[in-house]
């Protein structure tokens, strides 16, 4: 099963965005095929699409979070993509349910992203649109979905940012009462 938020998976495959240096994990075509499970690396030239697609998602999805409507150029080259990704035609049974079975034969980016693309598809036009968060740690830049009840979830994770978050103010807290 192709979990909704995958394109949010894809996006913050470079994260650390507010810091001077980010943290990228997808450094070369090697890469990207590893973490598309994809048997061949892609082209250079199809990696640099891939990567382009990435940032264009997450521009997409980070407007989305901050309660402002996508650059129009962004949502034409989501809508490009997925006019030329490969179609969604055939089911195929997965270890649990089922999955959209892509045909990646042409080894493109296209093909390599489309359940990607499709994740971006669903999730923008999907009931959930509006839990799309960006962590509150502005150096972080991690996009995720809330799947919180309440809707309030504002870190990326309560270990990593939320509790860095928290030891900082009562860092400044017992700085004052000295
Ligand atoms: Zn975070």
């Amino acid at each position: 099963m192709t979990r909704p938020d995958l394109c949010l998976d894809f996006a913050n495959t470079r994260y650390w965005r507010g810091q001077a240096a980010p943290t990228e994990t997808i450094n070369g075509p090697a890469d990207l095929a590893a973490w598309a499970k994809a048997a061949k690396a892609p082209s250079p030239r199809e990696f640099e699409q891939a990567i382009q697609l990435r940032e264009m998602l997450y521009r997409l999805f980070d407007a989305q979070a901050q309660g402002k409507p996508a650059a129009p150029r962004d949502l034409e080259a989501l809508n490009l993509a997925l006019a030329h990704a490969p179609s969604r035609k055939l089911l195929k049974r997965a270890r649990s349910g089922y999955e959209w079975d892509v045909d990646a034969k042409s080894g493109t980016a296209l093909a390599l992203l489309a359940p990607v693309l499709w994740s971006a598809g669903d999730l923008l036009a999907g009931p959930r649109l509006d839990r799309v968060r960006r962590c509150a740690n502005p150096e972080c830049g991690w996009l995720f979905l809330d799947d919180s009840r309440a809707g309030k979830r504002r870190w990326c994770s309560m270990s990593a940012c939320g509790n860095r978050a928290k030891a900082r103010r009562h860092y400044h807290k017992s700085k004052e009462e000295t």
